[in-house]
């Protein structure tokens, strides 16, 4: 919602161009692991992530890090040699994406958290998100946004995830998220000096300072910009609702990022905010909880995508009747998440497209999946639209629709397996079952072998 933390990327091959920057930090020697041979896997079901119908009695094959054929068992020709995988009575999906993540640093109820930023050591926030990292990816979620993050830990747990030094999914990264002084993607409430950011730590006020500050997070491995364009929750002495930069700030941050082939995420709760941040033509709205008519149809003109956040705000209610949070920012959680139970008329009202997103460290690493049953029981949505937002949808916001999101012969072999069947109780998304990434089995049921030790 909600935080202050806060992506890259060549147009050419993201994969290509992430091993480059992986070379040039010097890595070159390591890499991530990949599936070798062919894996055929058979459930009761697959669902391809297009919305399509499920496949009964489906398969996925696979040959070393890629999905070479999906169908009926029936009418998939099998080659011969391919080791078999049944996963009984669940259903096959694509790994899942989680387009709104923070990795870096404690989640909002670790008591350490609220003096993180003043009495934790440096490196321990990037610890901390490695630990977050595997669990997200033994969730189910291959794949994730992460939008803002301090000292360019997101960077460097990116680079280390593809290095194989440590598990964990795919990443986009924004390292520091772009905002005025003062504003929610500042630290506030410290005494003056302390907490005194500039470009570099994203804190911009005007175009100009806006343009050097897209630079300079792209320079060091941003391939996606995070910016608030409202006020926030967690963020102490903002409104939550009120627009924080202008057209013009915001127009300059859309064109700098445009000319590196970026995108722009924009955290905006407020209706106003919501239109100058989507007028300015950024990719997609954060939260976007106060949504009225006039900003759903312009998302809808301008082929804005908005991440819901549902999760973030059932954690903020939660840590408000348990007291973690209180005075203004438990006010303006508790506005906030009433107001987001809203935000999904307006937007299947004009078919705004609709990505997954969690804002994972508000509330728990690894629960990423209640996202699924959130967007069911707070954003109207149907159990299978719900399974698109989380795969398809989400690989189309993050510009990896090309390799990711469905089950198709072509893109990387990232499969999901959950128990039963997610159309008729979508809470079964909540607890993956098995998890492969690039081909390689991350978790997998009892009896089911995974090349990686768990
Ligand atoms: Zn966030």
């Amino acid at each position: 919602m909600f935080s202050r933390r806060s992506a890259p990327f060549f147009r050419v091959a993201g994969f290509v161009a992430s091993m480059l920057a992986t070379t040039s930090a010097g890595l070159a020697a390591q890499q991530e692991a990949k599936g070798s041979g062919t894996v055929v896997l058979r459930a009761a079901r697959v669902i391809d992530g297009t919305g399509a119908a499920p496949i009964l009695n489906g398969v996925v094959v696979v040959t070393d890090d890629r999905i070479v054929a999906v169908g009926a068992e029936s009418s998939v020709k099998i080659p011969a040699g391919a080791r078999r995988v049944d996963l009984g009575d669940a259903t096959l999906l694509p790994g899942f994406i989680d387009a709104h993540v923070h990795l870096i640093g404690r989640e909002l109820d670790d008591p350490g958290q609220d003096a993180e930023a003043t009495r934790d050591a440096p490196g321990l926030s990037a610890i901390i998100g490695v630990a977050n990292a595997r669990k997200t990816l033994m969730a189910g979620f291959t794949t994730v946004r992460n939008v803002g993050a301090p000292n360019f830990d997101d960077v460097s747990l990116r680079r280390a995830i593809e290095g194989g030094y440590v598990p964990g999914p795919r990443m986009r990264t924004a390292a520091h998220s772009i905002g005025i002084t003062g504003g929610h993607c500042d630290e506030n409430g410290y005494k003056p000096g302390l907490f005194d950011g500039d470009f570099k730590t994203g804190i911009a006020d005007g175009p100009e300072q806006v343009r050097a500050a897209v630079r300079y997070q792209a320079k060091y491995g941003a391939d996606v910009i995070k910016t608030c364009a409202t006020g926030g929750v967690l963020s102490e002495g903002d409104a939550v609702g009120v627009p924080q930069y202008t057209y013009e700030e915001l127009k300059a941050m859309v064109d700098e990022a445009t000319k590196l082939e970026r995108k722009v995420a924009a955290h905006a709760h407020g209706a106003e905010g919501i239109k100058i941040a989507t007028r300015a033509g950024v990719a997609s709205i954060e939260h976007g909880s106060f949504l009225d008519d006039e900003a759903a149809k312009l998302m809808a003109e301008h082929h804005t995508f908005l991440v819901p956040t549902y999760s973030a705000g059932e954690a903020v209610e939660k840590a408000v009747k348990s007291g973690v949070l209180k005075g203004l920012r438990a006010e303006k959680g508790l506005a906030a998440a009433a107001a987001m139970r809203h935000a999904g008329e307006y937007a299947r009202k004009y078919n705004v497209q609709i990505a997954l997103g969690t804002d994972a460290g508000v509330g728990a690493h690894g629960t990423n999946g209640h996202e699924f049953t959130l967007m069911v029981q707070w954003g109207g949505l149907s159990p299978m639209q719900s399974i698109v937002a989380g795969t398809s949808s989400a690989a189309k916001l993050l510009g990896w629709d090309d390799r990711l999101g469905t089950l198709a012969a072509g893109k990387f072999a990232d499969v999901v397996a959950v128990p039963g069947d997610p159309l008729k109780d979508i809470t079964v998304l909540e607890r993956a079952s098995f998890v492969m990434k690039n081909g390689v089995v991350y978790k997998a049921p009892d009896g089911v072998k995974t090349n990686v030790a768990q």
